[in-house]
């Protein structure tokens, strides 16, 4: 069968128009041949909106009755599609990831694909059917409702291309391509062809939304070429394929950027070994993903410093946690809400010397003063004030030239 892997976005399908168009690109692929399976997101909105009800009925809602709440969003949209397509007449009908059923394992919020029982949906394409797929969602070994995290259809997409063994998994968004930054945030930002999972996870992780992390991650241990176009022009978008595929690795090939990152520095902590492991351990029992790390030198052998990042929404759980912690001393905690996080990725840097130093001279000539550092092989972050991010990813695309791109 030539099952194909159709995953459209909240955008794509946040109108009854943009349905109507989504269901016209299902049928160009039905008519081509294809066995399509769509997977589809909740209309633009509706998912941010579910998660505002769910924090003015309690700051501590369940997590498991959250994922309830928050994945019921998706069966409006893969229902509204179904029922296009049934109007154009064609056979169609819409599965909610229990139904199917989508196995999931992990915390709710954060569950990840392990297993599609792929049954009723091969027995469904088989009789000519057009299956809707609900996207970010899956149930767990106690037969509730889990999600995926969010952007989370993105994964559900690629696992149905895996399970399917779909020839094809095309992921249709409101841009036309993977870009080398942000298309949004910056005019000259140019679309990339083709582009390698590693450099895309990176570019997913730091902060590019076009393609949620895990996603790719999924994509790369099964070997999943994805491509990325817009639902609204019919234009060639990106590839994400492996590294060996690509010729010729630019130096840099794209730059993300964070939105809503906050810098805690604890001063004055007692220097004596584990004293990181206590600050951390509570924070990692509460889910809080702690980012970029800075412990100084202490000059006296007796106290330290210690910088680190988290996401600003949950500063003030994180503040609680540190001030309730019995394990730790310190003299003071200084808090910044408004920083960003700005990286450059690409995996020509490994070979490439003076990167991190063009970075910096770049910088330091729109008078940008860095923050916090980290590095990987092929990323270089820094963290600077947010009032500067939109000034420092438009010297980086300039320094690094990825407005020459081809
Ligand atoms: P969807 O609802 O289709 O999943 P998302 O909103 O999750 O779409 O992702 C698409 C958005 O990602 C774009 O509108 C764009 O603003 C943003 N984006 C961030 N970084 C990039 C990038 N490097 N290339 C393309 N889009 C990007
Ligand atoms: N609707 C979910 C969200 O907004 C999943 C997705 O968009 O992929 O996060
Ligand atoms: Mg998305």
């Amino acid at each position: 069968m030539k099952i194909i892997v159709l995953k459209f976005g909240g955008t794509s399908v946040g109108t009854i128009d943009r349905i109507k168009k989504v269901a016209n690109i299902v049928v160009s692929y039905k008519k081509k041949g294809f066995k399509p399976i769509i997977v589809s997101s909740a209309m633009s909105g509706t998912t941010n909106d579910l998660i505002k009800k769910s924090r003015q009925i309690s700051n501590n809602f369940v997590p498991s009755e959250y994922d309830v709440l928050v994945s019921s969003g998706e069966q409006i949209s893969c229902s509204l599609i179904a029922g296009r397509l049934n109007h154009l007449g064609y056979k169609s009908q819409s599965w909610m990831g229990w139904q199917v059923p989508i196995l999931t394992e992990g915390m709710y919020g954060f569950s990840r694909i392990i297993n599609i029982n792929k049954k009723k949906i091969i027995n469904y394409l088989k009789s000519g059917g057009i299956p809707i797929i609900t996207g970010f969602q899956g149930i767990n070994n106690k037969t509730r409702i889990t999600t995926l995290g969010r952007g989370g259809s993105d994964a559900s997409a690629i696992m149905c291309a895996k399970f399917f063994k779909a020839q094809k998994c095309i992921i249709y968004t409101d841009v036309d391509g993977v870009y080398t930054t942000d298309p949004n945030k910056l005019k000259e930002a140019k679309k990339i062809k083709i582009i390698s999972y590693e450099e895309m996870l990176e570019m997913a992780s730091l902060g590019a939304k076009v393609m949620q992390p895990t996603s790719i991650q999924d994509a790369r241990l099964n070997r999943i070429d994805i491509e990325v176009k817009s639902s609204f022009i019919k234009r060639e978008g990106t590839k994400i394929t492996k590294r060996k595929n690509i010729l010729g690795n630019k130096v840099i090939r794209g730059i993300s950027f964070t939105k809503n990152d906050a810098k805690i520095t604890l001063v004055g902590v007692k220097d004596k070994p584990g004293i990181a492991a206590s600050i951390f351990e509570p924070l990692s029992k509460n889910a809080i993903n702690v980012d970029m790390v800075v412990q100084n030198i202490s000059a006296d052998g007796k106290e330290t410093d210690l910088t680190f990042t988290i996401k600003s929404d949950e500063l003030l759980k994180t503040q609680r946690l540190i001030s309730k912690n019995r394990k730790i001393s310190f003299k003071e905690l200084i808090v910044h809400k408004d920083v960003s996080k700005v990286s450059i990725i690409g995996v020509g840097m490994i070979a490439t010397p003076g990167v991190t130093y063009r970075m910096f001279q770049a910088l330091a000539k729109h008078n940008i003063n860095i923050l916090v550092i980290s590095t990987s092989e092929i990323k270089i972050s820094v963290l600077i004030k947010k009032k500067n991010t939109a000034k420092a990813i438009s010297a980086l695309h300039k320094e690094f030239e990825l407005d020459k791109q081809k």
